[in-house]
């Protein structure tokens, strides 16, 4: 048995976050021009239309209304439906996305000046654990296990402060940067939108020397993931007016079309008798 497709339905499911948009349900009285947002039944009851996800819903009519009738259509308030809700939702995923970011550069940074802060004691530490395990290890003759943790001590021993304070620095940058994105992209402001862009843009070239460095699996799902978000940011949100320009007003359909009363259904033509 072939079931229908069944896609996500995005005001379906912010409706069920946000409660239903119902503004016939709100006014003391329907018109006739209102029969594509609300309708009075002969029980009493009121059949009012959400204009975000286009369910009917059967309500009481209010004993305390807010206005008489609707408002003109172009007046109507109608909540974002559609492409616009769903490049918001796109929007919140990617702010989440640099907020994850954020968090990871703010560990790091702090990891880093922690041990900025603490290089002299650490350092004195891991030259002493060097010794021993230099001395342990040798007598027993484990020379791989030695190598590897001589290797990684002498790292630590290695280490330079101004290295790691140029470290800090970056990641405290990188944290500052992804966190204002992340502000700015829930909030939906357009410059957010640039910054994400121009920051994912001039994060490429370090993603594609890393993969060339080493492939790894997060190194490739971060390089896609960042591409699909630029491409997305460029053409969708029409940066620099590309895709024909960004138009806020614009409302990508007709509210005639969409919520004006229907349209009688035509009448078929009169057939003429052959002469
Ligand atoms: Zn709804």
């Amino acid at each position: 048995m072939n079931l229908p497709l069944r896609h996500w339905h995005p005001e379906t499911s912010v409706c069920s976050l946000r409660r239903h948009v119902t503004p016939a349900a709100t006014v003391a009285r329907l018109r006739p021009e209102d029969a594509g947002l609300g309708v009075d039944l002969p029980d009493g009851r009121r059949l009012a239309r959400c204009v975000r996800c286009d369910v009917w819903l059967a309500v009481t009519p209010p004993a305390d209304p807010t206005t008489e009738t609707l408002p003109p259509l172009d007046e109507l308030e109608v909540p974002r439906r559609g492409r616009p809700l769903r490049d918001a939702i796109v929007l919140r995923l990617i702010a989440l996305d640099r907020a994850i970011h954020a968090v990871i550069f703010g560990l790091l940074a702090w990891l880093l000046i922690y041990i900025d802060l603490h290089l002299g004691g650490l350092q004195s530490g891991a030259h002493s654990l060097l010794q021993a395990v230099q001395r342990v290890l040798s007598n027993r003759g484990q020379q791989s296990s030695r190598d590897f943790i001589v290797s990684q001590l002498t790292n630590v021993l290695n280490l330079k402060a101004s290295t790691l304070s140029v470290l800090a620095g970056s990641a405290v940058a990188y944290c500052v940067v992804e966190s204002v994105e992340a502000v700015g992209l829930w909030l939906e402001q357009r410059w957010a939108e640039y910054l994400t862009a121009i920051a994912t843009a001039g994060f490429l070239p370090f993603e594609i020397r890393a993969l060339i460095d080493r492939v790894t699996v997060l190194r490739v799902v971060a390089l896609v993931l960042n591409m699909a978000i630029l491409v997305w940011l460029l053409w969708r949100k029409k940066l620099f007016g590309l895709n024909g320009g960004y138009h806020p007003k614009a409302e990508p359909f007709d509210r005639r079309e969409l919520f004006g009363p229907p349209r009688p259904a035509a009448q078929p033509a009169a057939s003429v008798p052959a002469p």
